[in-house]
């Protein structure tokens, strides 16, 4: 923070900080400087040439965006002389501007520039820009990309989507060509796409003109209403300003002054809200009879809900066999309501969510060593970093906002570590990568505690103050030379000993792990490896270090946080230590014993001991490990209840009753992101047809079995008021708290900040943490003659999860179908062809999906999504689970792949899916 200046600015003295802009000086102080180049976030480049001011004493204009204020300055920003040199260069530029823009984007920060200084627009476009693309040259045009449109004809040569695609996406699609006259902008290839543009749109927000634009943005209606909300997508947790008319969704743009994002957004978070308005939307509730969907009122649906679940729990023994699946793509409000009905109108603990299959092993292993388990630090810290860690993650596909975020702090100079059996994007950016075999990040995480440890990095204070078993530990990381562990997971030893290296001396440094790490068998031990290196290095409780589960879906983090697990109560207290307080509150008893989580409660079922399932927004038919014994679980459930948006292959081939609900764009609430940020969701539509807000169903089938009681909200904040009672650390937090930004927890007051950073002084149970001394145990999955690849599953840019939202928009032209990504070396030796549908076979199913050529592949090793119902991939996973939380070990496939129609293989696997999709 620089001192304070006095500068003179119209006449009037204003106090200033040292180092900001005269353009910037101008706006805090209510005056307007007019300017097309200059955005929030980019570097200022003075381009436009409209910020110039005078300077008193200065011989001549100084641009606004470029020049610092200094103590004394005296500047007249709206002069004569200036005014005369902005009409001039406005007139200049509209000369240039094509006639066919002018009713179209009329709205443009160009055009109301020129209607403001009463430049009128000509036919236009014959005169060339003294610098612009679109004077004497072929100006750009591309149609092709779904949801950008690129006519440089409009161009005015500001170079705002250059800057912008390099300092904010970090992709450098485009460029500016020669020079002079002859100066253009073009993508670095034919089209956008072949350019390598991920749709961030960046390039668009930074446009003055509408050369570049939204595909909605084009539409001649645009947004009559602006709604701020965040991302229904993954758990950054982007906001959103939602533009809506006549009841739909027309267009989404970032909200500027958002902490997360900054501005900023992910081709999912900006235009994939097409789902909102399917045609095949289930906006009525249904039954099943004789096979046969039929559209029933809400009172009928619930009334054969409430009645069937009745029976159900009708003995001790029926609670014990009714399960609910809560949504991490339902609010906090929602999720909280949804665990209260399984505890106070079923009886039962038996609820969970899908932490289960992805982050509960994070949850486990931070709670046990440091208190808490949760984010460490806020997204905030990430230009404060001066190294980061990768593990088991790919940030820029899969959490692209905080991926582009990393990628400049990288391009800035912080040192990156990538541990990760794949060249993930970000390994291109430098630092080391650990191209480690699926199933082994455990011995890699220790071989590089040992370099630590051995070569005295870590940090001595730490050490000393805040961490216990350290004789213990120390011995115990003693056997893991790099050499030990790069004969179990094929990476070098001297690779591990230069990244543990990196990781120690560049202090603060950040680790992000993501399901890379957790959906193993040893998920929970893989994060507390995770964790030790952190302890060792003394980077925890301080700005630009911690560690930062990314967590999958916006409010996954919510959804545990809100007691939806077995064991687990609101605020992540165990059932012995919240159910005292909360059984006051809710004014009934809690049962005592854990309930079942997801795959205990398939187990049941397998055996023909579970009598219904009420699964809110979750396809588990889709996305649980293991498909087809997850087919003859589901099979054997006599009532099955599916809650959600579509139908499902979860409510396709075994639901009984459909419940018809709001996506988050139809409603309020509160969703949780990744680094504990609880944050406002708002309604930006009407509900679509009958469907209703999830909290709404939820009290509407407590009441139809006959518990009012604690479920009688009106509104989803009178639903958060009583969260705030049953969850101290987030008493602090209310709605108006929440306008814009939210809060990170813990906010145990009304005055309370929030806490960015955890851990500064001791840990959520006690000053030291342990050291966690965790012995390595092999996958069982293993490779061998006749299945010799290891597979991994993953998510894509374009797609997310089951697909269920994203291939209901134009992101299935960006990625039709899901692929199987392979070596080239290994399709060359199998005879495989880019493109090619191949063949693939594990010991518990096949699938058949396309060949991807990626040479960022290791030989042997093979990757693959899961997100079209088409692929069915889970068909190839198996049952593995992680000892401690009963995680899913998606990650480590043994497999064997082969030509469509090669008959050497046993069949009876399991079918191959029909069809590729797309
Ligand atoms: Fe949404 Fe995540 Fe993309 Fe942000 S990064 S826009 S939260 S999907």
């Amino acid at each position: 923070m620089g001192s304070v200046l006095g500068v003179i600015l119209n006449g009037q003295e204003r106090l200033v900080r040292e180092g900001v802009s005269i353009l910037e000086a101008a706006r805090s102080a209510g005056v307007e400087i007019p300017s097309l180049c200059f955005h929030r976030g980019l570097k200022p480049s003075g381009a436009c040439r409209l910020c110039v001011v005078e300077v008193e004493g200065w011989e001549s204009y100084a641009a606004a965006c470029t020049t610092e204020v200094a103590q004394g300055m005296r500047v007249q920003t709206h002069s004569e002389g200036v005014e005369a040199m902005r009409q001039t260069v406005l007139e200049l530029l509209a000369r240039a501007y094509p006639g066919a823009a002018r009713e179209r984007l009329r709205e443009k920060p160009f055009q109301r520039l020129l209607r403001r200084y009463g430049i009128p627009l000509r036919a236009g476009g014959e005169e060339p820009l003294p610098c612009g693309s679109a004077g004497g040259n072929v100006a750009f045009r591309d149609d092709t990309h779904p949801y950008v449109r690129a006519d440089l004809t409009s161009c005015i040569g500001c170079f705002g989507c250059v800057r912008a695609c390099e300092e904010i996406q970090g992709q450098f699609v485009w460029r500016v060509w020669k020079r002079g006259q002859q100066t253009r902008v073009e993508p670095v290839r034919e089209t956008l796409l072949a350019s390598g543009c991920v749709g961030c749109g960046a390039c668009v927000d930074a446009c003055p003109t509408g050369a570049l634009e939204d595909v909605g943005g084009l539409e001649p209606d645009g947004a009559a209403e602006w709604t701020r909300t965040v991302c229904p997508y993954c758990g950054v947790g982007c906001e959103l300003e939602v533009g809506t008319r006549r009841g739909r969704i027309v267009q989404i743009q970032p909200a500027g002054d958002a902490p997360v994002n900054r501005g900023h957004l992910c081709v999912k978070g900006r235009y994939a809200f097409g789902f909102v308005h399917a045609p095949d939307r289930v906006t009525r509730p249904m039954v099943r009879e004789a096979g046969r969907w039929k559209e029933v009122a809400w009172e009928e649906a619930l009334g054969l809900v409430a009645s069937r679940l009745k029976v159900a729990i009708g003995t001790l023994e029926g609670r014990c066999r009714v399960g609910v699946l809560a949504s991490a793509r339902a609010t906090n409000e929602e999720n909280y309501l949804i665990q209260k009905f399984a505890r106070v109108v079923l009886g039962t603990n038996n609820v969970d969510c899908c932490a289960r299959v992805c982050h509960a092993p994070t949850a486990a292993a931070m709670r046990e060593m440091l208190g808490t388990g949760a984010a460490t630090n806020a997204f905030e810290d990430i230009e404060e970093a001066e190294a980061f860690l990768l593990v088991g993650c790919n940030p820029t596909e899969n959490h692209p906002v905080v991926g582009a975020r990393i990628k400049q702090r990288v391009l800035q100079g912080a040192a990156l570590v990538v541990l990760d059996p794949r060249e993930i994007e970000l390994a291109r950016y430098g630092g080391v990568h650990l191209p480690v075999r699926p199933g082994c990040n455990l011995p890699v995480l220790h071989a590089m505690a040992h370099v630590i440890v051995a070569e005295g990095l870590v940090d001595e204070r730490a050490i000393a103050e805040r961490v216990a078993e350290w004789d213990a530990y120390r011995a115990f990381v003693a056997e893991w030379t790099p050499e030990h562990a790069a004969a179990l997971s094929g990476v070098s030893a001297g690779g591990i000993r230069e990244a543990a290296r990196i990781y120690a001396r560049a202090k603060p440094a950040m680790i992000f792990h993501g399901l890379g790490v957790t959906e193993h068998g040893q998920g929970t031990g893989g994060v507390m490896a995770v964790v030790n290196l952190a302890l060792l290095t003394g980077n925890f409780g301080i700005r630009g270090s911690g560690i930062h589960p990314l967590r999958g879906q916006n409010n996954v983090q919510g959804a545990a946080h809100m007691g939806c697990d077995p064991g687990y109560l609101p605020g992540g207290l165990s059932l012995e230590e919240g159910r005292g307080a909360l059984e006051e509150l809710w004014e009934s008893p809690i049962p005592r014993e854990r309930g079942k989580h997801l795959l205990e409660m398939m187990d049941a079922a397998r055996e023909g001991k579970w009598d219904a399932l009420w699964a809110v927004g979750y396809d588990i038919a889709l996305t649980n490990p293991d498909t087809l014994r997850t087919r003859e679980a589901l099979g054997t459930i006599p009532f099955v209840v599916v809650q959600d948006l579509f139908l499902n292959e979860l409510a396709r081939d075994f639901g009984h009753v459909f419940l018809p609900v709001c996506s988050s764009f139809e409603k309020d609430g509160t969703f949780m992101n990744a680094e504990r940020r609880v944050q406002r969701v708002r309604a930006a539509l009407a509900p679509v047809g009958y469907a209703r807000s999830d909290w709404q169903v939820v009290c509407a089938l407590a009441q139809a079995m006959g518990r009012s009681r604690g479920f009688t909200f009106e509104s989803s904040e009178a639903i958060w008021e009583e969260i705030r009672r049953a969850w101290k650390g987030g008493a602090g937090i209310d709605y108006a708290r929440l306008e814009s930004g939210g809060l990170q927890w813990p906010c145990p007051t009304a005055t309370h900040p929030g806490t960015a950073v955890l851990h500064q002084t001791g840990f959520s149970h006690g000053r030291r943490a342990v050291l966690a001394r965790v012995e390595f145990e092999p996958s069982p999955e293993r490779c061998g003659e006749e299945y010799p690849f290891l597979l991994s599953t993953g998510r894509s840019l374009y797609q997310f999860n089951a697909g269920t939202m994203t291939l209901r928009t134009s992101n299935r032209h960006l990625r039709p179908v899901d692929t199987l990504d392979m070596a080239p070396g290994d399709s060359m030796r199998l005879g495989l062809a880019e493109g090619e549908p191949v063949r693939i076979q594990s010991r518990h199913g096949e699938v058949v999906l396309r060949l991807r050529l990626d040479e960022g592949m290791q030989e042997g090793q093979l990757f693959a999504t899961f997100q079209t119902p088409e692929a069915a991939l889970n068909r190839l996973t198996g049952p593995v689970r992680d000892g401690a939380v009963g995680t899913p070990e998606y990650k480590v496939v043994a497999v064997r792949v082969g030509k469509v129609g090669s008959a050497e293989w046993r069949e009876g696997v399991g079918e191959a899916a029909g069809s590729l999709g797309g």
